[in-house]
């Protein structure tokens, strides 16, 4: 038996019955309403579990040809992708491998119409329906003024829809059901006239399904809405909900700094192994850890790059911390393994399991070939 402690650090550590608890979630929605539901590979694309996932859900959804391969090899149901643009000889490959494809413009629509025709995929074209409900985070608001993501309604073709059986929307992230219920409004008053000749919708990702506050009652309703008004198949491709809060990263104190206040050196990196924590920016939440100011003994949490604002947030503790220490990072599953990067020499994080029983497996471990492969 390998327990958590036992592990190396920097290392991320999958929660496998927090990831079954968010499946069994999503395995309800899917069988109350019919809805299809797929993993958007880009927020977590931990295939090592594919097999586990796909007890749950119908499929995957990939951003382009790499993602569109893993899901095939490895998870093995359902393929979708939707890409801004495909190149020729990716488009082959793809139309072989996937079962659904959705474009993003009506150019690249036609341009590939011969192949598609010819291999019998099932294509969609996504569309934008301009209606931002995301309030500051403009770099993840696909409806933002000027976006290049889903044609709008001045540009869409209905005269060129002649084989195409489906449309696609994404446009929420992190968001409740309520949002989506006034995306689809915006959505069905644009392109609803098109939905009798479709045989699926796609609503994207970016519900929240598995947060605790989240209105599933609404989701399943609007679905079931949507499955008898119009007689479309409904897909979903969450990313983010397939994992929340199903996994962590925990790593060691090195050092400590003293120079008007004290930073932790820690093996883990914002930078390298949570580029969001600088990118959205947002503090990612620490085990038995308080906000500057709530507990007594008080730390910046910093990485050991030379990056000077590679500074992972402010934090304190009940206990002084010591170097040696392990402290465990939550919600690190997602959009983590999938971003992280080796800037600075830094070495990937390990990744591993936690099972049910507490018995944890190392998956994978990376060293020195991994930096030096990706370079010449
Ligand atoms: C990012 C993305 C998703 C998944 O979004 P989450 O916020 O992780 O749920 C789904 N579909 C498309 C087209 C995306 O770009």
């Amino acid at each position: 038996m390998m327990r958590r402690q036992d592990l190396p650090t920097p290392c991320y550590i999958l929660d496998e019955q927090k990831l079954r608890s968010n499946l069994e979630l999503l395995h309800q929605t899917e069988t109350e309403t019919g809805a299809h539901i797929l993993l958007a590979q880009k927020a977590f694309s931990c295939f090592a579990v594919y097999p586990l996932i796909a007890e749950y859900i119908s499929g995957t959804t990939a951003s382009g040809l790499y993602e569109a391969r893993l899901g095939k090899e490895e998870f093995r149901r359902e393929n979708h992708v939707f890409s801004p643009a495909y190149e020729p000889a990716e488009f082959e490959e793809l139309c072989s491998i996937c079962d659904h494809i959705s474009f993003n413009s009506f150019r690249q629509l036609e341009k590939y119409r011969p192949v598609w025709e010819k291999a019998g995929v099932s294509v969609g074209i996504r569309v934008n329906p301009e209606c931002s409900t995301q309030g500051d985070h403009v770099i993840y608001d696909p409806c933002a003024p000027g976006s290049r993501l889903g044609v709008t309604k001045a540009n869409f073709r209905p005269d060129l829809l002649n084989g195409v059986e489906g449309l696609h929307f994404h446009t929420l992230c992190e968001q409740n059901a309520d949002d989506l219920i006034t995306t689809f409004s915006a959505f069905e008053e644009k392109f609803g006239e098109y939905l009798p000749q479709m045989k699926w919708l796609n609503l994207g990702g970016g519900h929240h399904i598995t947060r605790a506050d989240y209105d599933l009652n609404a989701l399943k309703e609007l679905i079931l809405r949507i499955r008898k008004q119009y007689g479309t198949e409904v897909y979903l491709e969450p990313g983010e909900a397939i994992a929340l809060n199903a996994g962590w990263l925990d790593t060691t104190v090195m050092d400590i700094v003293e120079n008007g206040i004290s930073t932790l050196i820690l093996d883990a990196s914002a930078a390298c192994h949570m580029p969001d924590v600088l990118e959205m920016p947002y503090r990612p939440p620490l085990e038995g850890s308080g906000k500057p100011g709530e507990k007594p003994y008080e730390y910046r949490l910093s990485a050991r790059t030379c990056l000077a604002g590679d500074i992972i947030g402010d934090y304190s503790f009940d206990r002084e911390i010591q170097i040696g220490d392990r402290l465990h990072f939550e919600d690190m599953a997602i959009y983590s393994m999938v971003k992280n990067n080796t800037f600075n020499g830094m070495p990937l994080p390990a990744i591993a399991i936690q099972h049910p029983d507490g018995n944890c497996e190392i998956l994978k471990e990376f060293g020195y070939a991994d930096f030096k492969n990706r370079l010449s």
